[in-house]
């Protein structure tokens, strides 16, 4: 693969915001950045941004499906690949397929799933995985099925982990072991996260200590925030180093709580997630199963048939950085580490993923500077989209 050199960009970075700028990819790295007026160098393959926002390739740590795929449908080998080729329409480069509360035999053979997608990577890049479930609280199961809820166990994660890596789990601290867990997720290399969880901040405590830094869909599924127990929600709030994801549809936290977040939490402690289900990429009145419970898409919403709990999204990442910047009105320079470097400084990548910057890969989303739409997608600098 020769040079590429990607012209006429606003180049958007963490810290930075350079208009009229170029990138120099070189074997699947950027190998410089080019001010406005700096000489450029002379390279066969070039494409010209147009002026178009050039942000690095999104990173999503929390999404389930695409397409009428779901990353646990385990007779489909394809899903995986059909959910990684969306993911890329939408500028995400890397991600971790997340799993629901479902049987370890399910859960086995997602695992075998993906670890086949991983052979090749042709589309977005799988990272690793993200069990969400089962080691939840069965009463904030949310849209998971309490029928496959169980206790926090490191073995059934290790077993899975053998065929491909792990590296996140969502569970409830609060349960028996809870804090043994999040000492063992670290130990190997997993990055343990509060959700679907009941605890009070004294039930938290434990785990934070061992070493808990991540909250799944801050603010869903978690306890509330209230004057004499201020809960999950309130532990987000009073810890900075919690790494908080946020799903920012406007669907799932009202446009005043993506403002207060943005507020009071440190923006390298937040990140966007989408936990996009199936239903996501496909038109309203789309009905299916999730973990065996019914679940309906109407205005964009996906609910369960039966007591009309969300279910989870229908958000494009692409979108939910739209919509920080038009709701939370802070420096697109700011906002976009939300989107990947957190993400990257968390899964131990930090120092090759989420930036536009000289040694970093080459992952690149090419947004339309007005509706952030995608105009084109570069993975390890080869153009995909
Ligand atoms: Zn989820």
């Amino acid at each position: 693969m020769g040079d590429l050199l990607v012209k006429n960009a606003r180049v958007v970075s963490p810290g930075v915001d350079m208009r009229k700028a170029a990138v120099l990819v070189r074997k699947g790295k950027v190998s410089a950045v080019y001010a406005n007026g700096d000489e450029l160098p002379s390279v066969k393959d070039v494409y010209d941004a147009k002026g178009a926002l050039a942000v690095p390739g999104f990173i999503d740590v929390h999404l389930h499906g695409a397409c009428g795929y779901d990353v646990c449908d385990e007779d489909s080998p394809e899903a995986i690949e059909a959910i990684a080729k969306a993911k890329l329409e939408e500028g995400c480069t890397s991600f971790l397929p997340t799993t629901l509360t479902v049987s370890h035999e399910t859960l086995v053979k997602a695992a075998r799933n993906v670890a086949r997608y991983r052979r090749n990577q042709r589309y977005a890049k799988v990272i690793g995985i993200h069990l969400e479930g089962p080691f939840i609280n069965p009463a904030c199961c949310g849209a998971q099925n309490p029928g496959f809820v169980r206790k926090p166990d490191m073995g059934e994660v290790l077993s899975l982990n053998r065929i491909s890596p792990v590296k996140m789990v969502t569970f409830a601290p609060e349960r028996e072991g809870g804090a043994e867990f999040a000492a063992l997720c670290i130990k190997n290399g997993i990055v343990p996260s509060c959700g679907h969880t009941g605890a009070t901040l004294a039930e938290f405590s434990p785990a934070y200590a061992k070493g808990l830094r991540h909250m799944t869909h801050f603010c869903n599924q978690m306890t509330k925030l209230h004057h004499r127990e201020i809960g999950m929600v309130g532990a987000g709030f009073l810890i900075d180093d919690l790494n908080t994801e946020v799903i920012c549809d406007k669907i799932h936290l009202c446009e005043d709580m993506l403002r207060l977040v943005f507020k009071k939490r440190p923006l390298e402690h937040i990140q966007l997630i989408t936990d996009s289900l199936r239903c996501s990429h496909l038109p309203d009145g789309y009905a299916f199963e999730m973990g065996g419970l019914k679940v309906m898409l109407k205005n964009g919403e996906a609910r369960l048939v039966e007591g009309g709990n969300l279910a989870g999204s229908t958000l494009w990442i692409n979108k939910g950085l739209k919509n920080i910047v038009d709701v939370v009105k802070l420096p697109l320079k700011d906002v976009v580490r939300v989107s990947s470097w957190n993400q990257a400084i968390e899964l131990g990548l930090g120092k090759t993923l989420g930036r536009i910057a000289k040694g970093y890969t080459a992952d690149i989303a090419v947004l339309d500077p007005k509706t952030f739409d995608v105009k084109a997608v570069f993975v390890n600098g080869e153009r995909r989209i």
